[in-house]
């Protein structure tokens, strides 16, 4: 007796979306059903190799059977089958993102982009009105039949089957004339044969199908079996025939993409190392691009065969966002996949892609600067990270791939094309750290650059300083914050005026020192400030921001900034904390701490003690109101 089960939620919503479909191009539904056996075959050969339970079969062969009596089409594939809890898993509900991410899209009641998705097995309703999948894995004892016409509920049972692998069989939908819905079509010949010439001709295994065959015509017809597709991987395609759209297509169903790729990026190699590679960058980091959980790598052919799916060595971290494949002849098939991590031959093929990716970026940059843009904002991150791992070991490949907005400019600059405008005095690359654009460029520091006309980078990521200390100069010029305690921007009559002032007011800035304690490394009086009052600068090494981002990590020793509190002498404030400091001591400590915290919050840092603050607030307007 046949069990009946009933389809998960979300698959029953894309179910209902196939079989209501006026989506034209009903066509896909074949490729992806090609798609699927190629995969099936792909696993099962893969399998055989290393699981004895698994025979491999010599004549992996994708068969097409076109019945016009019972209006049927069957696609047979002897991959590696399904089991009974495969079948309710895989096929009951959507597991997989592509598909998911294509629900969300639908529910804007958008029908044309169902042909921009991968949807897979359940795009055969939009032809067949009912679909029974008969197959047979080396995994179970017996073969299962599933069946279902797209409602609620499908039908499995066990049945018979003596070889390995699916066949699936779609009772085709009735001709509907008025709407020009043929489905008969996809029972001839001519329309098989040009549906798999146009999407799946790449397809690695023979896609065959029978024909009648009548020479004479006397003579009795005879059945004859021809194969559909060339078998040429897509990579192994002239030029001319690698179309954009074929690209998509083979992206989006080999890497379960749900968008184009940003850019493909094809290369051939030829000589004493001889391959041919495939690669392309998603238009979006998948949600777990920087997480632990991402796992970056390059799928492995040899001659076409498909060898291994994530090869970590072929791609180095800092380009871990591309995808894609190698196929090369000198790799041997029946390399162990341990021995493969030290081939020396994917050694060389890794680092020849590294080249290739860097000067494929960089040709985008000068010739695409808007895609360029997008994969930046895509990943730049990731190459920062690059430029910092390995104590900055790949900071001359990656360093004229990363861009920053600045003072001048909220669009991206190079590194190179900061130096070309930079004015003629200036002796460093200037940058300020914090959380936002507008938050930096509110900050006090930034007063230091503004009469000087300097540009100044804009670092918003947590990574940027610490790329920044293993780059350490870029065509010889250092980098340096404005928010480190420095006297460089200063010129020489500001420098002695500043000297004096601090000659003048040391009394002052000593009790102030002293009375911050531990807080602080320095009291200064700055010139670097205009219009703000106070801020707070970091001395050599750590600074401020790399602090906070250093007491984020876990078993991070609470490593400290040295913080300078800077004042500026030409401001009210400062005057007030002369005439305090003359008058009533006693008040020097509320004046210190408040100015100390407000400085703080200025930069966007959480002050220490909030109550504290308050209250020390709230006694001071107190006061002022008494008067
Ligand atoms: P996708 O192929 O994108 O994962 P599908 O809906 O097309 O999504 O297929 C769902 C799953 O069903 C596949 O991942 C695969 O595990 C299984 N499957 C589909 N067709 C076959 C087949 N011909 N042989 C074996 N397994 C298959």
């Amino acid at each position: 007796m046949p069990k009946t089960k009933k389809f998960k939620t979300e698959s029953q919503k894309l179910l209902n979306l196939m079989i209501n479909s006026i989506y034209t191009h009903k066509d896909i539904f074949l490729r992806e059903l090609i798609s699927n056996a190629s995969d099936a075959i792909d696993k099962r050969h893969y399998l055989s190799l290393t699981d004895d339970s698994v025979p491999s079969d010599e004549t992996y062969t994708i068969f097409i059977e076109r019945d016009e009596k019972n209006r049927t089409l069957t696609i047979e594939d002897n991959g590696i089958g399904l089991t009974e809890d495969e079948l309710i898993k895989n096929l009951g509900t959507i597991a997989e993102s592509g598909s998911k991410a294509f629900l969300e899209k639908l529910e804007k009641k958008d029908v044309d982009i169902i042909g921009q998705f991968g949807v897979g097995f359940y795009s055969a309703f939009m032809v067949a009105q009912k679909v029974k999948i008969q197959t047979r894995s080396p995994y179970d004892t017996t073969g299962y039949q599933w069946v279902s016409k797209g409602e609620s509920t499908y039908q499995i049972e066990p049945i018979e089957k003596d070889t390995i692998g699916t066949r699936i069989t779609l009772h085709l939908r009735d001709d509907d004339q008025e709407n020009e819905e043929n489905y008969s079509d996809y029972l001839t010949l001519e329309t098989i044969k040009r549906l798999v010439k146009k999407y799946s001709d790449y397809v690695r295994y023979p896609i065959k199908t029978d024909t009648i065959k009548q020479t004479e015509e006397d003579d009795e017809p005879t059945t004859e079996t021809i194969t559909l597709n060339s078998m040429i991987p897509i990579w192994k395609k002239p030029k001319s025939e690698r179309t954009e759209e074929a690209l998509n297509h083979f992206y989006k169903h080999q890497y379960n993409g749900f968008e184009d790729p940003l850019h493909v990026i094809h290369t051939s190699v030829e000589g004493m190392l001889t391959y041919t590679a495939l690669l392309f960058i998603p238009a979006h980091p998948p949600h777990d691009f920087y997480t632990e959980n991402y796992e970056k790598g390059l799928q492995l052919y040899t001659k076409g065969v498909f060898i291994m799916d994530k090869n970590k060595d072929l791609i180095p971290d800092h380009f871990r966002f591309i995808r894609g494949l190698v196929d090369s002849a000198d790799l041997s098939l029946n390399i162990s996949r341990e021995m493969l991590q030290h081939d020396r031959q994917l050694k060389k093929i890794a680092s020849h892609l590294e080249k290739k990716i860097k000067s494929e970026l960089e040709k985008m940059l000068k010739n695409d600067r808007d895609k360029y843009l997008e994969f930046y904002k895509a990943y730049g991150r990731n190459l920062k990270y690059g430029i910092y791992e390995n104590f900055g070991a790949k900071k001359d490949l990656l360093q004229d791939l990363i861009m920053f907005t600045t003072n001048k400019s909220e669009n991206y600059i190079t590194l190179s094309e900061y130096i070309e405008r930079k004015t003629d005095d200036q002796k460093a690359i200037y940058y300020a750290t914090g959380s936002s654009r507008a938050q930096i460029m509110n900050q006090p520091q930034m007063d230091a650059v503004k009469d000087k006309d300097y540009e100044v980078l804009l670092f918003t990521d947590e990574i940027d300083e610490f790329m920044v200390q293993m780059l350490n100069t870029y065509q010889e010029l250092p980098f340096k914050s404005l928010k480190q305690s420095s006297d460089d921007l200063l010129d020489d009559t500001k420098k002695e005026e500043l000297e004096t002032q601090e000659k003048t007011n040391k009394n002052l800035l000593k009790a102030l020192k002293k009375s911050l304690g531990k807080k602080v490394k320095d009291v200064k009086l700055s010139g670097r400030l205009s219009s703000s009052p106070v801020c707070l600068v970091s001395g050599e090494g750590l600074s401020l921001e790399m602090e906070k981002v250093l007491k984020q990590m876990p078993n991070q020793s609470d490593m400290k900034a040295d913080k300078i509190l800077e004042i500026n002498p030409n401001h009210d404030l400062f005057q007030a904390l002369k005439s305090i400091f003359e008058s009533d001591t006693t008040k020097l400590d509320d004046y210190a701490s408040l100015l100390y915290d407000q400085a703080l919050l200025i930069e966007g840092y959480e002050i220490e003690n909030p109550v504290e603050f308050s209250n020390r607030m709230v006694k001071l307007m107190v006061e002022s109101s008494k008067k």
